[in-house]
Order: C-alpha cells, then sequence, then structure tokens
C-alpha cells in the first residue's frame, strides 16, 4: 500500500520537505501586486488547517504550508517514489488571493476575506461566502466559526449606517431601517429542507422571468446579533447527525444561510443577502466549481454547464454562472485543505482547479 510505505518513510519526507520548504520561504518576492481590501466579484482563499492530534499519533506529516513571507502563495510537497522505489519529494506552488495557515483563526480569516461583504449586501448586493474541500478539511469549522463575526460585524455597521443617516425623525415612526431575515436550509441532491422549521422539505422555483424563489423556507426576523446567532446554531445542531451514523449527511448536503438585508427607507431594487454556504465533499461539487474557473478563464465555451439541473447552481446562479447576473454579486470562495501526507492527492486536486480562479480585475461597487 502506497500509504503504508509513505508513512514508513516519514522521517525521510519530514527532513526533505523542511529543506524544500526553507527554500521557498527564502525565495525573494519580486513585483508582488496584490491588494487585499479590493473588492473584486469572485476571490479565492486557501485555507490549510492543522494536523489533528489524531493524525499525528499515526506518524503522519504535513505537506501543504502557506509562504512564510508571501501570504498569497501556498506549497505542497508531493511524497512520492522513484522506479527503484528510493522516496523523492515533487514540489508546486500555487497563487491565491490570500492563504490561511494552521494558525490563522477563524477571526483572522474573517477580518481578511469576508467583512467586505457585509458593506455591499447592506447597500442591496448579493455576497456569497463559499467554503469546499474534501470532508474532514475544516468547512464547517470555517463557515461556522465565521459567522459570530459576521453577525457582530452586520449589527455594528448597520448602526454606523444608521447614525450617518441621521434618521432621527424616522423614530416617530417606530420604523426599524433595517429588517434582518435569516432562514437555513440544506439541499440533499436535488431536493431541499428546512434547517429551521423540522427539515420540511422546500422547493427552489424559477419564473419565467428566471427570479428564483424558494417555496415553503420559514425565515425569522433578528433584531439583535445574539438573535442571529442562536438562529446560525440552531441550523447547524440540525444538520450535524449523531456521530454513531454510518450515513453522515453533512458530507453530502450543502448546508446554506441566507441572511436577507430588507432596508425600509431607501427604496432599493433588491434586498441584499449574503449566503453562507458549506458544500458537501469534494468530490460533488467539484463539477460547478471547475466551470465557474473555466468561465473566469474565459475558456466558458469548452464546457456545457449544467445549470438549469442543479438545486444549488439555480441557486447561486449569480456565483456559478456569470452571464446571469443582473445584480451587483461579490462570491467569496474558500478552499479549505488538508495538509495531512494522506489526504495528498485531495489536497492537490483542490489547489489546481482552485488558483486559477484567482482573478485581478477590480469591479467596482459605489460603498456605501
Ligand atoms: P468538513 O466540514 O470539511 O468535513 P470540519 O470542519 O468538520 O470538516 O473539520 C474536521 C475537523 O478538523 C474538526 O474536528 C474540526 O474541529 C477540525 N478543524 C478544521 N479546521 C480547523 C482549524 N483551522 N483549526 C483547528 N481545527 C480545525
Ligand atoms: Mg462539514
Amino acid at each position: 500500500m502506497l500509504e503504508e510505505k509513505i508513512l514508513v518513510n516519514s522521517d525521510f519526507f519530514i527532513k526533505t520537505i523542511q529543506e524544500y520548504n526553507d527554500r521557498a520561504n527564502k525565495v525573494k518576492i519580486i513585483n508582488s501586486v496584490h491588494n487585499d481590501e479590493t473588492l473584486k466579484d469572485i476571490s479565492i482563499y486557501l485555507r490549510i488547517r492543522p494536523l489533528m492530534p489524531n493524525e499525528n499519533e499515526i506518524n503522519s506529516f504535513e505537506t501543504c504550508f502557506p509562504n512564510k513571507n508571501n501570504p498569497y502563495k501556498a506549497h505542497i510537497y508531493e511524497p512520492t517514489f522513484r522506479f527503484d522505489d528510493k522516496p523523492i519529494i515533487k514540489s508546486q506552488s500555487f497563487d491565491f488571493d490570500y492563504v490561511f495557515g494552521p494558525n490563522d483563526d477563524n477571526k483572522v480569516v474573517y477580518e481578511h476575506s469576508i467583512h467586505n461583504i457585509v458593506e455591499i449586501s447592506l447597500a442591496g448586493a448579493l455576497g456569497v461566502v463559499l467554503c469546499y474541500g474534501q470532508t474532514g478539511s475544516g468547512k464547517t469549522f470555517t463557515i461556522n466559526g465565521i459567522e459570530e463575526y459576521l453577525a457582530l460585524d452586520l449589527f455594528n455597521k448597520m448602526d454606523k449606517v444608521i447614525n450617518d443617516m441621521n434618521l432621527k425623525s424616522l423614530e416617530t415612526f417606530n420604523e426599524r431601517p433595517f429588517e434582518i431575515k435569516i432562514s437555513f436550509f440544506e439541499i440533499l441532491g436535488n431536493q431541499c429542507y428546512d434547517l429551521l422549521n423540522n427539515k420540511e422539505e422546500i422547493f427552489i422555483m424559477e419564473d419565467k422571468f428566471r427570479n428564483i424563489a424558494i417555496k415553503g423556507l420559514q425565515e425569522y426576523d433578528c433584531i439583535t446579533a445574539d438573535e442571529l446567532l442562536k438562529y446560525i446554531n440552531i441550523g447547524f445542531s440540525h444538520r450535524r447527525t449523531k456521530p454513531t451514523q454510518k450515513n453522515d449527511t453533512s458530507s453530502r448536503s450543502h448546508a446554506i444561510c441566507q441572511i436577507r438585508i430588507h432596508n425600509t427607507v431607501i427604496n432599493q431594487a433588491n434586498d441584499g443577502i449574503i449566503y453562507l454556504v458549506d458544500l458537501a465533499g469534494s468530490e460533488r461539487h467539484a463539477e460547478c466549481i471547475q466551470a465557474r474557473t473555466l468561465a473566469t478563464m474565459g475558456l466558458k465555451q469548452h464546457i456545457h454547464i449544467p445549470f438549469r439541473n442543479s438545486v444549488l447552481t439555480k441557486l447561486l446562479k449569480e456565483t456559478f454562472d456569470i452571464e446571469s447576473c443582473t445584480r451587483p454579486c461579490t462570491t467569496i470562495f474558500i478552499a479549505n485543505v488538508s495538509p495531512n501526507c494522506l489526504d495528498y492527492s485531495h489536497t492537490l486536486n483542490t489547489l489546481r482547479y482552485s488558483s486559477p480562479l484567482k482573478v485581478t480585475q477590480k469591479k467596482g461597487y459605489d460603498p456605501l
């Protein structure tokens, strides 16, 4: 077995990877033009989780690292064998809008990647955060973890907008300038279930004008950040299956938290919407991410993308199908990967189809 062979040679691999990685970190950065604060229509972040304690026990080692001097680069080292069975390392590097390493917590991830979409959603835009990657790579840890920061940030920014608007006169009407509504559902195959309403089946429909409506979905009003968080956590708890249950639905289903921001003062064309999406295990969504990558590269004509067939791509058509974008939409992809040598091929696969999503063009939305 290749896995056993890799673990048997772990001393060699650890030492060699360390040497390679030290060298990679020493390479001078020339002309690196990046701007974290730039709001683009899509951004792609990589998050490499730490090696977990149970992985350490079995002699596992890390194969994927952020560059210490260039936060936009990740290195991956393939532990492999020559024709004569001599162990060797093959190294590759990939570029992202930012690479989060094992020491970066959810707060750092939130502050570097997500916070921008809160502002645009208050102005009526669509903001999508999508975590994807192999099962066990940290998708739920990321999405669930950043929600706390998002909820607080959303309500803080809302207060700021209200202050700036000087809405004193409104008080007499006893009206709230923003209404925040949350819903949380999961997509399992082509079926959708409401995670905040006893897993009742709901239906994602498209009218003849291609507007999306979700039939049967319960929305809940949130007056405070705490209330918003309460619903988010209830949704997550309903998604989780018992650890003893063999058929873990969380690796087969997409979980989608929808936060709708209705401005009751300005007559905006659209409500702002934030979608926080925890995608099913990588095997099942690679197709739509790859399709988006090719579209980004201008190669869409070479592939057939079944947007109409999948509930997820229908719902998030602004993200997956550039042409159907009729309103300002910003998507943040977070590719989650495991550094574990035994997950090497999954990690490489995720890096390969994610990195080309990094685009340099800037899209100019008017911030509030
Ligand atoms: P996924 O949702 O992709 O299947 P999880 O989010 O459930 O994976 O993560 C798998 C395990 O790894 C969990 O025990 C989680 O707590 C842990 N984990 C994931 N990412 C991190 C991280 N960045 N730091 C610490 N622990 C993490
Ligand atoms: Mg999960």
